[in-house]
């Protein structure tokens, strides 16, 4: 065997399609029954409910782009994945629970687009051991505004660190979403996102329901442990997420070197789970992408994005992260629906009926995640990220969104950095352009 990858998600297919396509001998181990990872497409209602990521973000200069033609999946238009304040029609409420008329919807965006740029040269001078919560203080004090309009846009940045990182703004750098630009629109599936990484790991060795234990190296190469028996192989990729390794499921001999068990014991990975509600009727407002809460109002739910163009069902989604994030695993589903139609009652009232249907995903109690996206925890910097991928001895390398600093937490950031593993083992640069090639278009 040349390579083998551990964990099937879209950064172990990207690496194993691509030295496959290289002419290698290539296993890929994966515990769960499926391949995919943190994309994960339900369809036991008879539509599609993307329990992981749904949102491509940014389709300029994205590698996910050419993929996604290139597999003629459908795709819709919802750029507010990444809890932007405007853009798109948000029907925005008030500490009152009263709906933003134009202008004063208009003054919210600039008043965060002005934080935001304060925001950015108050984080100029700042170092690895400032919080986002502490640089966000330091910018809004920056403002001059009343208490009331500050605490609208402190209570934004805490929301936007809870889903941008899973975490709370005290836990998070300060410069933790600097590389966090969009370019051009976002787009969700309706035919669900794992048809990507499905239709990616055709043809290729893929061993499910196999979780590998341990990893040993030597000069010449390395031995995969599992529970079912041994590989070995000239290089291994380990995909798996940073959770799994922070908790050392994967037992590593020798140890592994500071220069990534140091990235792994500083960076963070962070909880953030979705709460989807099918409701019987629509009651919310026509040709709006999102309601959102402001101010204090605003915990624990605050936004809830119509995705009804994507089951065809009047459907919200809404997010939990960051500590409510963990604090909802903990609960029943009853609990968790009750406490999201209480605060969609605060707004609507009477008109928000029973829903027939709802999805809660709990990604950091999964065993084989642990967490849902990996960020920039106080302490750490983004080249921790980068310096986590190794390789170490020449033969250990790591891939996987937790890998790759200038977009981690993302699909597309994981795909890159399941590349440039390839590209370190064949010592010569791969065309990604060639990952498209041969995939089939009909699924
Ligand atoms: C709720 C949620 C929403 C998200 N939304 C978006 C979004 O809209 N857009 C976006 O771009 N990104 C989003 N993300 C992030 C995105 O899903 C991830 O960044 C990306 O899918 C990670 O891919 P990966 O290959 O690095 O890891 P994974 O997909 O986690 O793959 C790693 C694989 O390793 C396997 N594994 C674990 N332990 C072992 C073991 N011991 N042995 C063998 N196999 C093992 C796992 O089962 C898994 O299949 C979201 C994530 C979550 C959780």
């Amino acid at each position: 065997m040349d390579t083998i990858v551990v964990g099937a998600g879209i950064a172990g297919i990207t690496a194993a399609r691509l030295l496959h396509a290289a002419g290698q001998r290539v296993v890929v181990l994966e515990a769960r029954d499926r391949v995919g990872g943190r994309i994960r497409t339900d369809r036991t209602a008879g539509f599609c409910v993307d329990r992981g990521a749904s949102w491509i973000h940014g389709l300029t200069g994205n590698p996910l782009t050419g993929l996604v033609a290139a597999l003629a999946m459908e795709t819709h238009e919802f750029t507010v994945g990444s809890f932007q304040a405007g853009g798109r029609p948000i029907a925005d409420y008030d500490e009152s629970r009263r709906l933003l008329d134009d202008q004063a919807a208009r003054q919210w965006t600039v008043d965060v687009d002005t934080a935001d740029d304060l925001f950015q040269t108050t984080i100029a001078d700042s170092g690895h051991d400032e919080s986002y919560a502490a640089a966000a203080e330091r910018a809004l004090a920056r403002t001059g505004w009343e208490p009331e309009r500050a605490e609208r846009v402190r209570a934004f940045y805490r929301h936007r660190t809870e889903e941008q990182c899973g975490a709370e703004a005290e836990e998070v750098a300060a410069h933790a979403l600097d590389e966090d630009a969009i370019e051009g629109d976002e787009v969700i599936f309706p035919g669900g996102y794992d048809v990507l990484p499905r239709a990616l790991a055709e043809g290729l060795d893929v061993r499910l329901g196999t979780t590998v234990t341990a990893v040993t190296r030597s000069a010449t190469g390395v031995r995969v442990d599992t529970q079912d028996g041994s590989f070995e192989a000239a290089h291994v990729i380990v995909t798996v997420p940073l959770g799994v390794l922070k908790a050392g499921a994967i037992e590593f001999t020798p140890a592994l070197p500071d220069s990534v068990a140091g990235p792994i014991a500083r960076l963070g990975m962070g909880v953030f789970n979705k709460v989807f509600l099918q409701f019987p009727d629509r009651f919310w407002q026509d040709g709006i992408y999102a309601i959102r809460q402001h101010g204090q109002a605003s915990v624990p739910w605050h936004s809830w994005y119509d995705v009804s163009a994507v089951s065809g069902k009047p459907m919200l989604l809404t997010f939990a992260g960051g500590a409510w994030g963990r604090e909802i695993e903990q609960k029943t589903d009853e609990e968790v629906v009750s406490s999201v139609l209480h605060s969609l009652r605060k707004i609507y009232g009477d008109l928000v009926p029973r829903p027939v249907a709802h999805w809660i995903t709990r990604w950091g109690i999964d065993p084989l995640a642990l967490g849902s996206y990996s960020y920039v925890a106080v302490g750490s910097s983004h080249a921790d990220h980068d310096a986590m991928a190794g390789p170490v001895d020449g033969v250990l390398h790591f891939a996987g969104e937790a890998t790759w600093g200038r977009e981690p937490s993302t699909v597309h950031g994981a795909l890159h950095s399941g590349h440039r593993a390839a590209e370190r083992i064949l010592g010569s640069p791969i065309s990604l352009a060639g990952l498209a090639q041969g995939v089939n278009p009909s699924r």
